[in-house]
């Protein structure tokens, strides 16, 4: 009879931890690939996710496949202990290791200049 409770979260605690976790993802390949060290598996990105199966899916930076979930899917999937664990790896480390994909780190390549396939 208390439909109503699941709306009224408390979020005290997710805005204590401010990740924005729809943004945060792991790799389950880069995990295991790793020796299950997280912090060369967790990333984040704000990239466009790609369509696998019907289901929007975001490509690990690392390694290019798709074996990937999002921290808010975790938590989605009332997994919050690894969501928690996640986190803390997260805050372990400078976040710039997490940013894979959105750090170009080539300022003086030559400019845009994308090369047109075909004649
Ligand atoms: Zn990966």
């Amino acid at each position: 009879m208390d439909a109503s409770f699941q709306t009224q979260n408390p979020m005290s605690i997710l805005s204590r931890l401010r990740l924005d976790r729809e943004n945060w993802f792991i790799c389950y390949d880069c995990l295991g690939e790793n020796d299950h060290d997280e912090a060369k598996a967790i990333f984040h990105t704000k990239a466009a996710k790609i369509l696998v199966l019907g289901r929007p899916i975001q490509q690990c930076p690392r390694c290019g496949k798709n074996n990937t979930k999002s921290f808010a899917e975790l938590k989605a999937e009332g997994r919050d202990s690894t969501v928690w664990g996640l986190e803390r790896a997260v805050k372990k480390h400078p976040r710039q290791q997490f940013e894979v994909n959105d750090s170009p780190k080539s300022p003086g390549l030559s400019q845009d200049n994308p090369t047109r396939v075909g004649s």
